[in-house]
């Protein structure tokens, strides 16, 4: 998913993706990527069942299996993100500043005005030659971070063009799919005057609700090809499983996301007769058919434990307090400052930098809360596809494999602040509890 589009989504209430459209990312085909992670084959000997299987020992062991230089490159790579969430949300915030101080963002609305004399298209153009000039100052962190970095770390496989080009679809489709929301918004704040902030946070709900539904038929396709998966040893155990949990699924889909990653991935997304179980090539070509459906287990239990109606009533509880904190400060910083930013008030599309600024405060603060809200759906989806695939050692390969781009072992506090996923070990750790407590389903070892 471009982070672009993210972007736009981000920008009414969401900085999060729903359950349904996040990917359970790993890592690599082809070309031999710097960082990877070994394929373990071979259950290490601790993991192997016998009457004095410890899950902290096994666990261990796992984690012995990935050699030292992989290890401090992932660690790197992960600890690198942590700085890069504060410099992305300082360099927005001197951008909005830089907007609103230098009133770019009224002249942007002067010209809008003389495009046309329809007030509603006002906005949309202002939308317009907002997120392109907004585009064109986060460049440099965009490029670097999602482009340099990714290849510097062995997760890329695209050159500059095709990157480029993802880039800029990305725009694209922010601009037509915001123009609409920012219409949206702009027209429930100027019919309710009163309750704007009520009707503003269901309004970017019901579009938030319907970009999860359309992003992986209609959104996809623009960089990615999904193919219907015809291989019968991949599916049918799949299938099976699906079958089993009572979910109605009838095809597996398979997405070329090695296109631009070597990372792993797989989701369930939609809902209701849209939902869709979907691999990416990379855990096809890497993972073995333990792993695949340790993680196809993982992602049933989304969908039985109904994960994606759960997020969207967080999100939503999210929506209206900060729709709430959003009309309180907006009233007043406009009263101190409106006139020196040349903003009418807040049915002046100007306002748009002062929203994203307050909007990218109230979610770097919430981000720890929404990533533990995301991390424990997480976990219990991993104890739900334990269960259902059995397959604890394939679970522990599929964390190893993930460590690729997601530091094995952080501290506690760490997890909790920065990690949307279990840690590696955790996971692992699970998976080897689960598997003590059901050593009879392995009789004799590997
Ligand atoms: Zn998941």
């Amino acid at each position: 998913m471009n982070s672009r589009m993210l972007t736009v989504c981000g920008l009414a209430l969401l900085c999060l993706l729903a359950p349904a459209m996040r990917a359970e990312e790993a890592p690599v085909p082809g070309k031999k990527p710097l960082t990877e992670m070994p394929s373990v084959i071979a259950i290490p000997p601790e993991a192997q069942p016998s009457d004095h299987f410890d899950p902290e020992t096994a666990t261990n062991a796992y984690l012995a299996a990935i050699p030292a230089d992989a290890r401090a490159r992932s660690d790197a790579y992960f600890e690198g993100g942590y700085w890069l969430v504060l410099w992305e949300f300082l360099y927005g915030v001197v951008v909005a500043l830089l907007l609103l101080n230098l009133r770019w963002s009224a002249k942007m609305r002067d010209w809008a005005e003389r495009v046309t004399r329809f007030r509603l298209v006002h906005t949309a153009v202002y939308w317009a030659e907002y997120l392109v000039l907004t585009s064109i100052l986060i460049f440099p962190l965009d490029v670097y971070e999602n482009y340099f970095r990714e290849r510097k770390y062995g997760l890329a496989t695209q050159t500059f063009g095709p990157w480029f080009k993802d880039d800029l679809k990305g725009l694209l489709i922010g601009i037509v799919l915001g123009a609409i929301l920012v219409m949206l918004l702009f027209g429930v704040v100027r019919r309710m005057q009163r309750t704007w902030h009520i009707w503003g946070a269901v309004v970017a709900m019901v579009f938030f609700i319907l970009f999860v539904l359309i992003a992986p038929v209609y959104l996809l396709p623009f960089f990615n090809k999904v193919t219907k998966l015809n291989d019968p040893r991949v599916t049918q155990p799949i299938l099976r499983m699906a079958e089993a949990n009572g979910i109605p699924a009838r095809d597996v889909y398979e997405v070329d996301a090695s296109r631009q990653t070597t990372r792993m991935s797989a989701n369930v997304s939609g809902f209701g007769h849209t939902m869709r179980i979907t691999l990416n090539d990379n855990l096809l070509k890497r993972g073995s058919l333990e792993e695949i459906q340790a993680v196809m287990g993982h992602e049933m239990g989304h969908y039985v434990l109904n994960h994606v109606y759960k997020f969207m009533m967080f999100a939503l509880i999210i929506a209206v307090l900060f729709f709430s904190l959003l009309r309180c400060a907006l009233g007043w910083s406009l009263a101190r400052w409106g006139e020196k930013w040349g903003i009418r008030g807040i049915t002046d599309p100007a306002v748009v930098p002062l929203v994203i600024l307050l909007g990218s405060i109230f979610f770097f603060v919430l981000n720890p809360v929404s990533n533990t809200f995301i991390r424990t759906q997480e976990y219990e989806a991993d104890m739900y596809g334990l269960n259902a695939s059995r397959q604890p050692d394939g679970f522990a390969r599929a964390a190893i494999h993930l460590g690729e781009y997601r530091k094995m072992s952080p501290g506690r506090l760490e997890e909790w602040v920065f990690y949307d996923h279990p840690s590696g070990r955790s996971r692992i750790y699970a998976a080897m509890r689960w598997k003590a407590e059901n050593l009879h389903l392995f009789p004799g070892s590997k």
